[in-house]
Order: C-alpha cells, then sequence, then structure tokens
C-alpha cells in the first residue's frame, strides 16, 4: 500500500519526520514541507540523506501536483489549508501518520484506543502499566502520549499489544483505523477552533468506533450524557462504566471501585485522587479485564501509579502531609478539577503569570483550603483575592519560599497542592519545569 508511492507530508514535528522515515525505507518519492524554518538540524540532515525532498519555511505553490498518491497530514493542520483542498480536488488521498502506520502492524497486535476530551493521558498511561506489568515487553505505547507509532511500529511484533491516545485531530482523517478496544472517556466542549461545532467535534470522536462489528469492544463512560447520546447506535459491543450509579459495568459505591459486582479496589488504597481519577481507573480495569488481565495486577498496579506527571501527581508524605503536583493546571478551571479532589485540609500554591485574569470562579471550591501561598507574578493579585473571601494567603516571590511557608504551616492529615491556575512563563520555561523544581524541593525536605 505504501510502497513505490508519490508522498507528501505536511508538517514535520515528531510524527511527520518518523513517519518520513519508515516510508523512506519502502522505496517511496517523498517531499516533506513544513512552514516553520526552524527544525533541529540533523534531523533534516538525516531525511535529506534517506533521499527525501525537505522543503521548509513556506508552503510553495509548486511542490504538490497531481501525481501524488497521498499526503500526510499533520494532525495540526487546519482543513481548509490550501494543500488539503487541492487534494480534495484532485483526488489524493489524505490521511496522517497513525491511519499510515496501522496498515503496517504485524498480524494479531491486540490495539487499544483511547480518546476523550480529557483524561487520555492518565487513561491510556494506567491502562499501559497495567498491560505491561502482566505482559511484559509484548506491550507498546504510541500515539498522542509523545512516540509517533511510526516510532515504535519497528519494535512491534505479531501479537503484542499496542497502547494508544488518540486526539480528536487525528480521527478526523482515519479510514481504515480499527482498534480491537476504543475507549471514550467523556466529551466536553473543546477544540471548537478546529472544528466550529460541537456537532462536528462530536462526530468527529465517534470514528473511533467507525469500523466496528460486535467482535470489537468499545468502553464508554454512561455517566457522560454526551458520550452515552452519542455512542448509543455504534455496531460495537459495548461496555459501561459510570462514576455516577451502580451499573451493568464498572461502577463506584460507597468509595470502592467494582467490576460487575466484583469489589476490585477501596478508593483509600488510590494515590490517584478525584472522581474524573477513578473514572479513568474504571476504564483502564475495564480495558484489563477485557485482555483477561487478573485482579490482582490490576490492583497491585493501580495502588502504585501515582498518575501523570504534572497532573495531580502524588509526590511524597512528610510529617503526615501529601504533597501533590498539579503544575499542568494553568487555569482557573484545572485548580478547580484538583480542588474538589481533595476532602482533607488543604494548602493550595497558587501563582505565576499574570494574564490579567480573574480567580473568582475558584470560590466555590475553597471550602477545603485553610491557608493559600501565593508566588510569582500574581502573587499580590492573588492575596487581594484571598482577603475578599477570607482565605488566609502568604505572599512569597519563588516556588521555593512559598513551599517553605506551605512546610511550616502544614499539620498531619494535610494536604499541601501546587495547582498554580496561572501559565509558568513568568518563572520558567514551561509548566513542566515549575512541576519538576516543586517536586525537587519536596523531595529534599526533612521528615522531623
Ligand atoms: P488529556 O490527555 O485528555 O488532556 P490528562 O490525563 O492529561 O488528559 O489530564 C489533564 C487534566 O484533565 C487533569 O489534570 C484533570 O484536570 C483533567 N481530567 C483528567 N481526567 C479527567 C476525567 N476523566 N474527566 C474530567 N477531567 C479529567
Amino acid at each position: 500500500m505504501f510502497e513505490n508511492k508519490k508522498i507528501f507530508i505536511l508538517g514535520m514535528a515528531r510524527s511527520g519526520y518518523w513517519a518520513a522515515k519508515v516510508l523512506a525505507n519502502m522505496n517511496n518519492d517523498i517531499v516533506l514541507n513544513d512552514a516553520n524554518e526552524k527544525q533541529d538540524e540533523n534531523r533534516v540532515k538525516e531525511l535529506k540523506d534517506l533521499g527525501i525532498k525537505v522543503v521548509l519555511g513556506s508552503h510553495p505553490d509548486d511542490i504538490l501536483d497531481e501525481s501524488f498518491d497521498y499526503i500526510i497530514k499533520n494532525p495540526g493542520v487546519h482543513f481548509d489549508h490550501k494543500y488539503l483542498l487541492y487534494a480534495e480536488k484532485h483526488n489524493i488521498k489524505v490521511i496522517n501518520e497513525i491511519e499510515m502506520a496501522y496498515h503496517l502492524l504485524p498480524k494479531g497486535v491486540k490495539l487499544v484506543a483511547v480518546t476523550g476530551t480529557n483524561g487520555k493521558t492518565t487513561t491510556t498511561s494506567l491502562i499501559y502499566e497495567i498491560v505491561k506489568s502482566a505482559y511484559k515487553d509484548k506491550v507498546h505505547l504510541a500515539g498522542n502520549i509523545g512516540f509517533p507509532l511510526c516510532e515504535v511500529i519497528n519494535d512491534i511484533k505479531e501479537n503484542d499489544y499496542l497502547i494508544m491516545e488518540i486526539g480528536v485531530p487525528q480521527l478526523h482523517d482515519f479510514y481504515d483505523f480499527n482498534p480491537d478496544i476504543a475507549v471514550l472517556t467523556n466529551i466536553y466542549e473543546a477544540h471548537l477552533d478546529m472544528f466550529k461545532t460541537r456537532e462536528y467535534y462530536n462526530e468527529n470522536k465517534k470514528r473511533i468506533f467507525m469500523n466496528h462489528n460486535k467482535n470489537n469492544i468499545a468502553i464508554i463512560n454512561k455517566g457522560n450524557k454526551d458520550a452515552y447520546e452519542l455512542t448509543k447506535d455504534i455496531k460495537s459491543t459495548i461496555k459501561y462504566f459510570s462514576s455516577k450509579e451502580q451499573i451493568n459495568g464498572a461502577y463506584l459505591k460507597d468509595d470502592k471501585i467494582y467490576y460487575y459486582d466484583e469489589e476490585i479496589i477501596d478508593t483509600k488504597d488510590i494515590k490517584l485522587q478525584g472522581i474524573h481519577n477513578y473514572e479513568n481507573i474504571m476504564c483502564a480495569i475495564m480495558v484489563a479485564r477485557e485482555l483477561n488481565i487478573s485482579n490482582d495486577i490490576i490492583t497491585n498496579v493501580i495502588k502504585e501509579f501515582s498518575g501523570v506527571e504534572h497532573r495531580i501527581e502524588f509526590v511524597k508524605t512528610i510529617n503526615g502531609v501529601d504533597y501533590y503536583n498539579d503544575s499542568k493546571a494553568t487555569n482557573v478551571t484545572s485548580t478547580q478539577i484538583a480542588l474538589s479532589s481533595f476532602k482533607k485540609p488543604t494548602i493550595l500554591l497558587l501563582g505565576g503569570l499574570d494574564r490579567g485574569h480573574s480567580f473568582e470562579g475558584l470560590t466555590e471550591y475553597m471550602k477545603n483550603v485553610k491557608l493559600v501561598c501565593s508566588f510569582g507574578q500574581t502573587n499580590n493579585r492573588i492575596k487581594e483575592y484571598c482577603n475578599k473571601i477570607n482565605v488566609p494567603c502568604i505572599v512569597s516571590e519563588t516556588l521555593k519560599e512559598a513551599v517553605n511557608k506551605a512546610y511550616e504551616n502544614s499539620s498531619s492529615n494535610d494536604v499541601v497542592l501546587l495547582s498554580p491556575a496561572c501559565a509558568s512563563w513568568d518563572q520558567y520555561k514551561c509548566f513542566e519545569d515549575r512541576g519538576n523544581e516543586f517536586k525537587e524541593i519536596v523531595k529534599n525536605m526533612v521528615i522531623i
């Protein structure tokens, strides 16, 4: 299918680079184009040495013509890009790197694909950890989670397990992609910039099931109205989970998670916090049981799983105080989710880049917050906000000072939560750097 063809790769990034490498070994004539001139020089040289024509810095009109068989489009490229309109007019098939690599998978690979508005990375990672614990080096991770499928394709052997995170923009360019198990975590409003209407966004989410029949499994969040309604007529064998009611499937009841009435785990034994994370866990349990993994393995991995880095990630318990890193919370909505995840008295580390945004949205989530330690550019604005809602606030300049204040003012059974509700760019390159510094500080703290 992808041999001796003319292929145009639109967008370099990681997936374009890896697709080009894989396709170059299959005797294809390849053009790779990216409007951004700044690309890794070594990678560009490597691709040129493989005979690929690399065009960077613009989208010239004369590099695409009717002789091309495929365009491999980066998921970030808008649907109305001039090359895509040209392709539509001249019957050039537009796919993405995953759709292409899917056709190269060896026989018998069990493919699990996770999509949804929120919780994709957490759910995909947990599924991967559980399946890896059961089937060791027969398990591979790919997709939106940072590893293009083309990067790992050569390591995958017949009958292995492949766990993939799929974003909605990727679903748009699927045709034959057909996961054995497809998971829809939930649907909320998102990506409207790209998909314009909510209906179109939802229809695209549904494409993960489009090639399913009764032999494929769909795992759906029954407690999420949009996900439930949207998937009622899919052809898959549907299995449900819900955090809202006791159902025929996985559910949450009296702080315990059940799988078809078998108790799997008590939430007090779980490090991940919050109902949304229990949903992610239920999802992972459903997948694991479909793959014939024992409850013992599932429970052990869930107990150990601290979450994905920087997303309400458990760091350490010091003198009975649990420290959590939610540095990815760069807006008020994410901090709301983090705050609703904890019932214990909480010291909240809040602050960062000042975009002039309001913190009012936090007010109804602050009932367990006993102290705010503010830092960064927004430190004084946060103090003013806390004064207004009568929550004590200590102002610091840096995260380190703020963590020290939190440590001094904490008592056993508290939670110290970094969920800053602000971007990190006033003091850091990215939220990962901020989260890593937090973890470093916490890990070096003294246990009395
Ligand atoms: P994604 O990969 O879909 O962006 P992540 O697993 O990276 O999702 O989680 C990102 C943030 O989304 C988390 O910090 C949390 O605030 C929120 N979140 C995670 N899981 C869920 C869920 N099941 N429902 C709603 N929100 C969630």
